[in-house]
């Protein structure tokens, strides 16, 4: 193929048979939408190497990125209002936030740690009864607890386990207690660990506790 005199030069091998070509990139954000975007992909058509070779897409990613969380940012401020009553005045009392800093981030002006902050919250709404407590150990350890329960029972749900239950399990040298599951038609001994990992499995010696 002759050379698309694109003025690019593979930094791979020195070639200058470069194709350009527009692909459709994605930006995902967490908890947010998904924003598609073209992208310029250089292609060096002598060692396939496939990359942005003058880094012109990178000002574009930026601006997608920050479009996206500050709309991402929106949409979380007014759920948490919607479905977990945390409206704006409340997180900033608890969080001892100055007043309008939630009406300031919901407008766009906030850093990555707010964004987080926010995330958090989304994930977790009973964090602000936890704060409002002044992260007192009693009442956070209990929160937690609670939640945790809770959090089970959906797990129930979602992935199709027919028990769970609070259990203990010894060993000779470890002492493991938790809240267990098993999954249903699951005619063997092992017990799955409602985790993140979904496929965690564990061979435990287990005394139901309740
Ligand atoms: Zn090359």
């Amino acid at each position: 193929m002759n050379s698309p005199k694109t003025g690019k030069t593979c930094p791979v091998c020195g070639s200058t048979n470069i194709q350009v070509s527009d692909v459709e990139r994605v930006v995902d954000i967490p908890l947010g939408s998904s924003m598609k975007f073209m992208a310029v992909l250089d292609k060096c058509l002598d060692c396939e190497t496939e990359v942005d070779f003058l880094k012109i897409n990178e000002p574009k990613v930026q601006s997608i990125l920050n479009q996206a969380n500050a709309a991402t940012m929106k949409i979380l401020i007014n759920s948490l209002a919607d479905k977990s009553s945390l409206s704006m005045a409340l997180i900033e009392r608890v969080f001892e936030l100055p007043s309008r800093t939630m009406m300031r981030w919901k407008n766009g002006d906030f850093s990555a740690g707010a964004l987080a902050l926010v995330r958090l919250l989304f994930t977790f709404p009973w964090l602000a009864k936890v704060a409002e407590a002044r992260f007192d150990r009693n009442f956070s350890d209990v929160q937690l607890a609670l939640e945790g329960v809770k959090a089970t029972s959906r797990l129930t749900e979602r992935l199709n386990f027919s028990k769970t239950f609070i259990a203990q399990t010894k060993t000779d040298d470890s002492q493991i207690a938790g809240i267990f599951a098993i999954k249903k038609n699951n005619q063997s001994e092992e017990i799955s660990l409602p985790s993140s990992d979904r496929n965690a499995q564990f061979q435990l010696e287990v005394t139901p506790q309740v």
